[in-house]
């Protein structure tokens, strides 16, 4: 039976005009035997090269559940899938790659698990068959240093290909954070806890070449580690305490040389003590300008102060209520 539940399937892609067509074949045969009666095919060209968007627009003409959103220019895959989230109207949202890394049979498990009432479903990659040894050292440390810095567990080989419930991307629209972490910020809003996952194989791409680079791959792990913490701000902090016990100790060694057991060191004792003194101080006044950027870092980024559902039953409705910074805050009182 078909359920009256809608999805919305948003594929970004850039540079994919030799897997498009087959995508859409195998998107095509599984959105037959998913027992949904509505659904949509939003791809979107991240500003493409090639004929990505030439045979979207073929597609187009001859489906009307296929939607493109056009980005005038390569924006970067995190800034694709967020325009796709802001054009989608299901009442749930699976993101997917381009080049069938994301195996398109998975949705109709990603579907039912939905509609048994599982608001997120996540992927697990258990393998990729695409990645060097080399690759998979570096994603493993990233992993483990981002989550050593983040107050938010980001678990790792979790990619993007995922079905969220409308709920929880309305929450994600209220997020306008530049250079983010699409993944992360989802981890931030939602604890893991609440979450099914399974697990799948990622193919080889299906033809070209995957488009994030070394430099690519290494600017968006430093803007993931930006974005998701301020410990690094701290770092002077720890090394002000430790010099600053290495100052204290030296110089307490210097004055009972001297004056208790009148042994007199060499002059350098003293100067040593005296540098390291004054660079504790200096990385001092440091950690105390890192704790007020840590701040504006922290406020820069707007978040919601929480993210909550009303539920008032004595008028049978759910509403979705987001409180944002005080200005805002005369809205309530109209609820
Ligand atoms: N992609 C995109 N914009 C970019 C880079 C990639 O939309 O600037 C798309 C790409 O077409 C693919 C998906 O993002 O559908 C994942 O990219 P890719 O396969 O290159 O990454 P990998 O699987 O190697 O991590
Ligand atoms: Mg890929």
């Amino acid at each position: 039976m078909k359920n009256d539940k809608s999805v919305s399937i948003v594929i970004s892609a850039y540079n994919e005009e030799d897997n498009i067509k087959e995508l859409y074949r195998q998107l095509k045969s599984v959105l037959k035997t998913v027992p949904i009666r509505k659904y949509e095919i939003i791809f979107v060209d991240d500003g493409s090269k090639d004929k990505t968007l030439y045979y979207c627009h073929e597609l187009q003409q001859k489906d009307d559940t296929v939607k493109i959103v056009h980005l005038v220019r390569n924006f970067g895959h995190e800034t694709a899938m967020t325009a796709g989230m802001d054009y989608a109207s299901g009442d749930a949202v699976i993101f997917m790659d381009a080049d069938l890394q994301h195996p398109p049979e998975y949705v109709k498990q990603m579907v039912d698990l939905w509609l048994k009432g599982n608001d997120i479903v996540l992927t697990c990659r258990r393998d990729n068959l695409e990645t060097s040894k080399f690759y998979k050292f570096c994603s493993n440390y990233f992993y483990k240093i981002l989550n050593m810095l983040s107050d938010t567990y980001i678990p790792q080989s979790t990619p993007d290909f995922r079905l969220i419930d409308r709920k929880y991307i309305d929450f994600l629209k209220k997020f306008n954070e530049r250079d983010t972490l699409f993944r992360g910020t989802l981890s931030w809003i939602v604890p893991l806890d609440k979450m099914v996952t399974i697990d799948f194989v990622a193919p080889q791409r299906l033809t070209g070449q995957s488009k994030y680079n070394f430099s690519k791959s290494l600017k968006l792990a430093v803007n993931s580690i930006l974005q998701f913490s301020v410990k690094p701000l701290y770092l002077s902090l720890w090394l002000a305490i430790i010099s600053g016990i290495f100052a204290i100790g030296l110089g307490l060694y210097v004055i009972i040389e001297h004056y208790v057991l009148n042994n007199p060191t060499p002059g350098y004792a003293t100067i040593m003590a005296t540098i390291v003194f004054m660079g504790s101080v200096t990385l001092l006044i440091l950690a105390i300008m890192g704790a007020y950027i840590a701040k504006i870092h922290i406020e820069t980024k707007k978040r919601p102060l929480y993210l909550a559902e009303f539920m008032d039953m004595s008028h049978n409705k759910t509403m979705s209520v987001t409180v944002m910074p005080e200005a805002e805050k005369t809205t309530r009182s109209n609820l």
